[in-house]
């Protein structure tokens, strides 16, 4: 499964479709939705009208031959009558418009529709069925709650791009000689854990005002995160936007005949995860806003909630987290993996880059050992990880290198061949923390003493402390 680019994304396919659960919209979303459609398609510039007292006039398009009025009737299970369509023709002439639009989520009563087509200016009329259409040449999907949505899942990719993943960012962080990271990488076990999730996509525009005027203003178009499909907890907002342009397929489990898996189910109904979403918007969009009286020189501070209706979920997509794990091995070494791939990366974690001897990580600067496997620290000021030997090149280990005396340091083959006595390196995992703490503790004494001298050994000390702190993991990493 591959997505070349370059290729003009087509709005049906699953990954750029929209997604949005009729049932579960209230009034004022069901115009926004509508007008969505309507500006998607290209109808013209859409003004969503206040929702209440709108006086039969939800939306106006400004289209290019003039003003079209548009009613929405979010009755799903009710008909529209005739009154309606008599209303919204009143309102057409009113305004001055060219024709009228009502749109509804159910069905037109017979007398409704025998009316509107009497009716001049002319009142088109969009049921449920004609919406979904027009939905779909949208470009979003609507779906009724209750039925089952199309499931999709993130990318997979082969175990041979998978490979090349891991071994391009092993040689972007370390050092291999003579073997190319590429050529010893070995996927040995690869297993995939489907996890149920909802993508989320929303817009967001809340302005609030007190008696000093406007205090802030909360915008968001495309806002982005994943829901756990079995808890609705949130999950982690590194993972949605590593998977947030990642191309989309659907879940077919044929397509997994040679690969082990598991899956657990979706459990959370339509109108709870609606509900759910919302909170979190909300949650992550309230903010505590200072602002000060201009006159009476008094500072105040408010919790800015926005409210449902400065909202809108333009997109709900249930997803299959591909969370894998993946062993592999680089030599003898095991090693493994736990993540998620977007097309091109893998999310990861997993401490990969953890240094074989000390157990804390490597940034960069690592070495590859070719005896062992092993990546490990490679050369540092104190208590080095890793060398190179200095007859053939080879990148070494502590554990496989060899001391021929003045610092000349061998692989084990250069070092029969030298017919010299060896010694093994020295191991000295203290060595950073006894030099620093040794250099702040001289520091601190020799403040009695030099004040140049320790600020010096201060810093030096710093120094050598903090370089050990860097190493700390990070929470994840991006292979
Ligand atoms: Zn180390
Ligand atoms: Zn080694
Ligand atoms: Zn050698």
């Amino acid at each position: 499964m591959s997505t070349s680019s370059g290729i003009i994304p087509d709005p049906l396919s699953p990954s750029f479709r929209e997604t949005v659960i009729l049932e579960t919209l209230d009034g004022y979303e069901f115009e926004k939705l509508c007008a969505r459609i309507f500006q998607k398609l290209g109808y013209g510039t859409v003004d969503v009208m206040p929702y209440s007292g709108d006086g039969g006039r939800d939306l106006l398009i400004h289209s290019t031959e003039g003003l079209v009025v548009v009613e929405c009737k979010h009755q799903p299970h009710t008909g529209i009558g005739r009154p309606v369509v008599q209303k919204l023709h009143s309102a057409v002439i009113s305004s001055n418009a060219i024709k009228g639009i009502l749109v509804t989520s159910g069905k037109f009563s017979p007398q409704a529709v025998e009316h509107a087509n009497t009716l001049s200016p002319k009142i088109e009329l969009v049921d449920k069925k004609i919406l979904t259409d027009l939905a779909t040449r949208s470009g979003i999907e609507l779906i009724l709650e209750g039925k089952s949505h199309t499931v999709l899942r993130y990318p997979l990719s082969e175990d041979d791009a998978m490979k090349n993943k891991i071994s391009s960012f092993i040689d972007r962080k370390i050092e291999s000689n003579p073997a190319k990271s590429s050529d010893i990488v070995k996927i040995s076990q690869r297993q995939v854990s489907f996890i149920p999730s909802y993508m989320i996509q929303y817009n967001i525009n809340s302005t609030f005002e007190t008696s000093v005027g406007v205090i802030h203003r909360e915008c968001l178009e495309d806002g982005i995160f994943l829901i756990d499909g079995n808890s609705g907890a949130l999950l982690k907002q590194e993972l949605a936007n590593h998977l947030n342009s990642a191309p989309l397929a659907v879940y077919n489990e044929s397509d997994f005949s040679n690969i082990q898996f598991s899956r657990s189910d979706f459990v959370i109904d339509d109108r709870s995860l609606t509900n759910i979403a919302k909170k979190i918007i909300i949650d992550r969009h309230t903010k505590n806003v200072s602002y000060s009286a201009r006159q009476k020189n008094q500072h105040y501070s408010k919790v800015c909630i926005p409210s449902e209706k400065d909202l809108f979920i333009s997109n709900i997509k249930q997803v299959y987290l591909s969370f894998q794990d993946i062993k592999f091995d680089i030599l003898k070494k095991d090693y493994e993996m736990r993540g998620v791939e977007n097309a091109q990366k893998f999310l990861s974690y997993t401490e990969m880059m953890k240094g074989r001897i000390c157990g804390s990580y490597i940034n960069n600067n690592g070495i590859l050992c070719n005896s062992c496997g092993a990546l490990v620290h490679g050369h540092r000021l104190l208590d080095s990880h890793g060398f190179k030997c200095s007859q053939c090149g080879k990148t070494l280990c502590r554990e496989c290198t060899y001391d021929l005396g003045l610092n000349n340091k061998v692989c084990k083959d250069c070092a029969e061949k030298s017919g010299k006595p060896v010694k093994p390196v020295p191991k000295n995992m203290n060595q950073r923390y006894i030099v620093g703490g040794g250099c702040l503790m001289v520091g601190v004494a020799g403040i009695f003493l030099n004040y140049l001298l320790c600020v010096i050994f201060l810093l030096v000390g710093i120094g050598i402390l903090a370089s050990d702190y860097r190493s700390r993991a990070p929470p994840f990493e991006i292979i």
